[in-house]
């Protein structure tokens, strides 16, 4: 039985900028510092299952450029296996404007993914081996849909576990909800695909089981400070999210599910599935950036 995750993804540069609030449309303000660093949900959760112990091939696509060099060296770095990314020359890797709020670690963000959104099916076609041959399929909805779709499918009828975490929300046609395991959208996006306004774990619940309805299977909604709510239509878990001082939020939902599948991969039970990615998830936001917040095994550990 393989123990290899594949996480389906984008790489971008992150750079950050931190002020007394986040600028509101038109206003100007001078903000206190600013960061660059590693990002993208797919280089993000692939980060965070490494740095938990998990085994990681990332499949993406990068420019040959300065940012693509930083994309292979923090990869390379987290041991996540890197021969799956397509590197193109005449593409520009991408990179994320990210503004943060500085009393409450949230964020405001723009994304211009840039050489995956080129990615085709024939091109994912040749890591078909690598899907098959892997437990666990991880991805999020930030590449081309068609070829988001084609790899869950895939991977499902090849029996790999999948994990969508179905960010940033946009229409999804229903077809794809059948080749889903575990459907892991923060509030926001468990209102957009349910329709559900969700302001406490009761509303999560309603959310979810709608989602069920639609044809999800197992649903885990993270609700920022205010923990998770998981199930799967029968079992219910709700957890109050960790006690700790966030000074950077971006990535918490990244830690999460890479927990999550760090988690799955050990083949622990939901409940202690769902306590592991809470705990890295709070880790995370004790840190600045996304990458390089991914608390490791030890951190974990201590905490
Ligand atoms: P996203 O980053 O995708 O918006 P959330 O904001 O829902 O995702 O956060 C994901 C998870 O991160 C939460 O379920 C929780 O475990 C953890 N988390 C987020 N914000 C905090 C916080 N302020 N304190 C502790 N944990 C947090």
């Amino acid at each position: 039985m393989s123990n290899i995750v594949t996480v389906l993804g984008i790489f971008v540069a992150d750079i950050s900028f931190t002020g007394k609030k986040i600028p509101s449309s038109g206003e100007t303000i001078l903000g206190t510092n600013y960061n660059i660093g590693p990002g993208g949900k797919g280089c993000n959760q692939a980060i965070a299952i490494s740095k938990l112990g998990g085994k990681v091939n990332f499949i993406s696509k990068i420019g040959k450029d300065e940012y693509g060099r930083l994309a292979l060296d923090t990869l390379k770095k987290n041991d996540v296996a890197t021969n799956e990314i397509i590197q193109d020359q005449n593409l520009q890797t991408g990179v994320a404007g990210i503004l943060i709020d500085k009393t409450t670690g949230k964020n405001a963000i723009n994304v211009i993914t840039g050489a995956p959104s080129t990615l085709t099916i024939n091109e994912i076609k040749e890591k078909n081996d690598i899907i098959k041959n892997s437990k666990i399929f991880l991805t999020q909805l930030e590449i081309p849909k068609d070829v988001t779709l084609y790899c869950l499918k895939f991977a499902k009828e090849n029996n790999v576990t999948t994990v969508l975490n179905p960010a940033p929300a946009s229409d999804l046609s229903k077809e794809i909800f059948k080749y889903i395991d575990y459907f892991t959208p923060n509030e926001v996006e468990a209102e957009f695909y349910s329709g559900v306004k969700i302001n406490n774990e009761i509303d999560a619940k309603k959310a979810s089981l709608k989602l069920i309805d639609l044809g999800l299977k197992k649903i885990v909604i993270t609700l920022g400070e205010k923990g998770v709510f998981y199930t799967d239509g029968k079992k219910e878990i709700y957890l109050k999210a960790s006690p700790v001082k966030a000074i950077d939020t971006t990535g918490a939902g990244d830690a999460f599910n890479g927990g999550l599948v760090y988690g799955l991969l050990k083949n622990k039970s939901i409940e202690d599935i769902l306590k592991l990615a809470n705990k890295v998830a709070g880790l995370s936001t004790t840190k600045l950036g996304a990458g390089n917040a991914m608390p490791s095994i030890n951190d974990l550990e201590d905490f």
